[in-house]
């Protein structure tokens, strides 16, 4: 095995720190072994790029968009892709007609998360620097440890930034991971590179994680007012998939919220208004009641552990949210 995986013998790279030895087909929360390539697409959404999807995910999120990347059991040593190749494969998709005619001018890795392959993303962006002096995204639900966020911070140019919820209970409650590790990399991101911060984004959830508006964005006005965060909509889609998506209303009224909270970069974006059921489930081991309606959610699809913590259920090798199949794919 290259030498440059070595440190999966023992992984620590995300705020886990399960330990584990991936190289041996041991597997932590992201049951992520060798780093793997799910897809590479020219993207037009900003920043424009070659976006690449690593497979596996340190988070069980209920609303999970890329699922079938994010919680597909990744033992594909046969799809594993030299860094090299992929690196003079991604300048030229790059540099192709198509590339340039969408602008795209970085590659972005994205996931799943891509943080269970950063060693391996560090060997792809090295190689493509040797052939010229490309931008790279990292796209990332900021669980990882500080080393990690450093080790990150110093070959990206740019860097997307996810975060679910505030109130920790509620950051449990729809990822299974709890949220204070999160809210210490957002913050030493924009107190030591902020030039490199592209925008915070925030998955908008109607009912579940509407609350923590306010407070999210006090925090991140407190450190610094002109950080920009972007709203996405939710949709129905994964553990989540009867749960109903968020209206044009909701997001206007969140980007109130976060300019009240004193944030001044402020945007939403999606497609708003896709129906579903509201069916509220409700889990009494949360505090907020979002925690609660995206708990029982959980707890009615399978999950054992409340308040979630993924990474000390007794489940963890048969979970059923990572196992979930929705009915649809949206
Ligand atoms: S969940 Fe995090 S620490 Fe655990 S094996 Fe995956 S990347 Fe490593
Ligand atoms: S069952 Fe356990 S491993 Fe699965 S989502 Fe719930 S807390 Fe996480």
């Amino acid at each position: 095995m290259m030498e440059y995986l070595s440190e999966l013998k023992e992984c620590t790279l995300c705020q886990w720190r399960c330990g584990v030895d991936r190289l041996k087909g041991e597997f932590g929360v992201c049951e992520t072994g060798i780093p793997i390539v799910a897809s590479k697409t020219l993207h037009p959404a900003p920043p424009k790029s070659l976006t690449i999807f690593m497979e596996g995910c340190n988070f069980r999120c209920l609303n999970c968009q890329n699922w079938d990347i994010a919680h597909s059991k990744c033992t594909g040593k046969n799809n594993f892709i030299e860094p090299r190749k992929l690196a003079i494969e991604g300048i030229e998709k790059i540099n192709s007609y198509s590339g340039k005619r969408i602008g795209a001018d970085r590659l972005f890795f994205s996931g799943g998360s891509p943080t269970p392959s950063i060693p391996y993303i560090e060997r792809v962006v090295e190689e493509a620097r040797k052939i010229e002096d490309i931008k790279v995204n990292f796209d990332t639900n900021g669980f990882m440890t500080k080393s990690s966020l450093k080790r990150v911070l110093d070959f990206t140019t740019s860097i997307t930034f996810d975060i679910k919820a505030y109130h920790d209970d509620v950051h449990r409650a729809i990822t299974g991971a709890p949220v204070k590790p999160v809210l210490r990399n957002a913050e030493y991101l924009v107190e030591n590179a902020v030039d490199k911060l592209w925008e915070f984004r925030y998955l908008l959830i109607p009912g579940v994680n509407e609350e923590d508006v306010f407070h999210l964005s006090r925090f991140l006005s407190d450190i610094d007012e002109e950080v920009p965060l972007n709203f996405l909509a939710f949709r129905p889609n994964f553990v989540m998939e009867n749960y109903r998506g968020v209206e044009k209303g909701e997001l206007e009224k969140a980007v109130k919220k976060a300019k009240d909270a004193g944030l001044q970069n402020v945007s939403w974006s999606g497609l708003p208004g896709i129906k579903g059921n509201s069916t509220v489930l409700d889990q009494t081991r949360y505090t907020q009641p979002g925690a609660k309606i995206a708990g029982g959610i959980a707890e009615d699809k399978g999950c054992i552990t409340h308040p979630r913590d993924c990474n000390s259920c007794t489940a963890l090798k048969d979970c059923k949210i990572k196992r979930y199949e929705p009915s649809k794919k949206t």
